[in-house]
């Protein structure tokens, strides 16, 4: 568990840190680098979630923005694929490590937008169970501006963007990003690729609305499309479906034994889930965490 933690902090930041980044030398080193995708959109790593920007005639748009002392690094990444300002940023969720720089993009005018969930998490501090940690409220500038309950559209860049919001999976207020005519979908943290994921139930998130929410961008995208996960690497249909099975196999193991009356410590000791740690399991969330998500939400 300490383990899962410290690395948990290490790669992800947010349960540490503020919405206002106060230790910016643990950032000091890190550079924002540049993927292109197609049609005008490129994956920006750097530390945090999977950022997306759209260029193009109508000016930059970016899904998600990682940590406020980034957001010089990652201005600067997109002035090398544009010299338009940013208009508007999408957060896939509230969660600090794709929200951090809401603030700076706010001032300098983006508009911001997200499910209305996110709004609310944002205007309050949050406790974070899992983690034991307090999350600040964000201040004014870095809530959403524009707020939707089930979806909502932009059409900037030749793209029709569809935002879709997916009720309880990540969280309670997620949204998946679907640039149609380029095939191009962020899932944001409904998706880790490669990596057992980050359930936050104390957030209302729930590993049925995770399943849900594979389920749907499935129905969504082709086998030539550019999945973008909110954390790892660029991904496809083929790997989606392969996390999607994941889940669900997961899923059903922890059901088996909670039916049977099992506790949460009893199932964790059964190791219900050995075929699937050695692949998934490696680098963040560990099996137990994985069980205690699963198991809370059933
Ligand atoms: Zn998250």
């Amino acid at each position: 568990m300490r383990t899962a933690i410290m690395l948990f902090s290490l790669l992800f930041g947010f349960i540490a840190l503020p919405v206002h980044g106060q230790d910016d030398d643990r950032f000091a080193n890190v550079e924002i680098k540049i993927t292109p995708i197609r049609d005008g959109l490129a994956l920006l790593t750097g530390q945090g979630g999977n950022i997306v920007v759209s260029t193009g005639a109508d000016g930059s748009f970016i899904i998600d923005d990682q940590f406020a002392a980034l957001s010089d690094k990652i201005r600067a990444a997109i002035a090398t694929l544009s010299d338009q300002p940013v208009r508007f940023v999408l957060n896939t969720h509230f969660h600090g490590d794709h929200t951090g720089g809401n603030e700076n993009f706010g001032l300098a005018g983006a508009v911001i937008v997200a499910q209305d969930n996110v709004r609310k998490r944002m205007s309050h501090a949050q406790f974070l169970e899992t983690f034991k940690r307090d999350l600040k409220a964000a201040p004014a500038a870095a809530l959403p501006l524009v707020t939707f309950s089930d979806g909502l559209s932009l059409h900037l860049n030749g793209q029709d963007v569809r935002a879709i919001h997916v009720a309880h999976a990540h969280t309670d207020g997620d949204a998946m990003v679907w640039f149609e005519q380029a095939n191009v979908l962020h899932m944001g943290d409904i998706y880790f690729n490669g990596l057992y994921p980050f359930i936050d139930v104390d957030a209302g998130g729930g590993i049925n609305g995770m399943i849900a929410g594979v389920d749907k961008a499935l129905t969504l995208i082709d086998d030539s499309a550019v999945v973008v996960p909110g954390h790892g690497p660029l991904s496809n249909r083929a790997e989606l479906v392969a996390y999607g099975e994941m889940l669900r196999g997961f899923r059903a193991r922890v059901a088996e034994l909670k039916q049977q009356d099992k506790s949460l410590d009893q199932i964790i000791a059964a190791k219900p889930t050995a075929k699937y740690d050695a692949i998934w399991a490696g680098q963040f969330i560990s099996p137990e965490l994985l069980i205690g998500f699963i198991y809370k939400t059933l």
